[in-house]
């Protein structure tokens, strides 16, 4: 994900100049400026810093660092330059200098940022120049974070479960019921970059818990029309509570059952590959429950939100404290789900038995799809990458058997997987043919 920040603005020679380019940023006069200025000393940020831009800094694992080329360094880069160094000196910070477009002057132009202690890369955003080299120094990087093991080690351990659901489901009293007092507020921070309120918990096994608390869904009878404004902003609003997530508890109104907007969110958790709870709250709700009332709501909920079918079940009463810890014990194996991997060997020994049961169709013209091999090349979600002879041989229908095959074998309850299907290129054939192990290097590489 790739957040743009417009809040930093460059600091002229001048004070007053200053003000006026901030008044013109903000549109809100000096008044406004001397509070921006006021805001960011109290939340120690350079100056000219918005509140929004720092929480994205705050959020982000790579952060690309822009500056002006053809104006040259001011003093608002250095300042700048000087906070990330301080203050998130943790993460990947690249130094993209714009606007150097020209053959001629560009590299010269891009030199001068030496001095801001990052490497300056020389890029032109009109002309595309060294775009392609920006991109690649980020995504090098990127993969080296995440295999960084003592990067914040904390938010590894750290599970954050997202609360969304429409409006009086119960996603306080949930929250409530399981921080109780000890509640804390980490992140009251109200912005583009994120609308809910974490709390952070010690949970009863010790482990660490942020809950990420949407303040509800809103969905006016009025705008209910499709892409109204309200309508699209709260689906927004859940979209970055469940982007920043790592199990999504999706709450429902037992009374109410499953919507057409629990629908939605439920297509969004399974697009973002967030591992997910469906937690039927105000179960106290339903009358004359008997042995056979789970089965038959539990079929409804399946019914009704078939794309979280691997989805687990929790059935709660926020109001009589029924079962609230549950949703922290099934919410913990799914996020383990969602982190699991599987040995190549027993992956492909599925996948073997798969293909067993029933080959892959053959065309027309007599070709048939072969797989080569397969191998778990992600988590979150786990991600199963097949090699074969040409992806265009597996149809739809037999590529959700080989889904299913695998779900049925290997597990991974509570979160989505996905399945990528490889074409190998004809030179790759022949090297796998002539014993070079193509899939001992990918192993090796996963
Ligand atoms: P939110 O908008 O999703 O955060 O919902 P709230 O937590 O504010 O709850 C909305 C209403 O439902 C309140 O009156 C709660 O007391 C009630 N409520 C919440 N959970 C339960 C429950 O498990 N059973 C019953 N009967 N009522 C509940």
């Amino acid at each position: 994900m790739v957040v743009d920040t417009g809040g930093v603005v460059s600091v002229p020679s001048s004070e007053s100049q200053g003000s006026d380019a901030l008044a013109i940023t903000r549109g809100g006069g000096p008044v406004a400026v001397a509070q921006a200025l006021k805001d960011a000393a109290a939340a120690g940020l350079p100056a000219l810093i918005e509140r929004q831009a720092a929480s994205a800094v705050e959020e982000a694992l790579a952060i690309i660092f822009v500056v002006d080329g053809q104006a040259g360094v001011n003093a608002s880069d250095l300042d700048i330059a000087e906070w990330l160094r301080k203050k998130h000196s943790n993460k990947f910070i690249t130094l993209a200098v714009n606007k150097c477009e020209s053959p001629v002057k560009g590299l010269l132009q891009a030199a001068d940022f030496w001095c801001l202690g990052f490497t300056p890369i020389p890029v032109s955003a009109i002309s595309g120049t060294g775009t392609g080299d920006l991109l690649d120094d980020v995504c090098a990087h990127l993969t080296s974070l995440e295999m960084r093991d003592d990067l914040d080690n904390k938010e590894k351990e750290r599970l954050a479960i997202a609360i969304i659901g429409k409006p009086n489901v119960g996603k306080s009293s949930i929250l409530n019921a399981l921080v109780g007092e000890e509640r804390t507020i980490v992140s009251p921070v109200s912005g583009t970059t994120r609308d809910a309120i974490d709390t952070e918990f010690t949970g009863p096994n010790g482990k660490l818990f942020q809950l990420i608390d949407t303040a509800g869904i809103r969905r006016r009878a009025a705008v209910a029309a499709a892409g109204s404004k309200t309508e699209s902003l709260s689906v927004n609003r859940a979209l970055q509570a469940i982007r920043r997530s790592d199990v999504v508890a999706l709450v429902i109104d037992a009374m109410d059952c499953v919507t057409e907007q629990d629908y939605k969110l439920a297509e969004i958790i399974e697009k973002e590959g967030k591992a997910c709870i469906i937690v039927v709250n105000k179960w106290d709700t339903i009358p004359d429950k008997n042995s056979k009332t789970t089965v038959y709501y539990e079929d409804d909920v399946r019914e009704k939100l078939r794309v979280l079918y691997w989805a687990p079940i929790v059935y709660t009463s926020a109001t009589n404290n029924q079962r609230i810890y549950r949703i922290l014990e099934v919410a913990t194996n799914a996020g383990e789900e969602r982190c699991k991997r599987i040995s190549t060997a027993i992956l492909n020994q599925v996948v073997q038995e798969a293909v067993s049961l029933r080959q892959p169709p053959t065309t027309r013209g007599g070709k048939k799809g072969r797989i080569y091999y397969c191998t778990q090349a992600a988590i979150r979600p786990p991600t199963f990458v097949f090699f074969v002879n040409d992806a265009k041989l597996f149809p739809e229908d037999y590529r959700k058997y080989v889904h299913k095959h695998l779900r049925q074998n290997v597990g991974f309850p509570g979160t989505p997987i996905r399945l990528l299907w490889r074409s190998k290129t004809k030179p790759e054939r022949a090297h796998s043919k002539t014993g070079s192990s193509e899939a001992s290097r990918m192993m090796a590489a996963t």
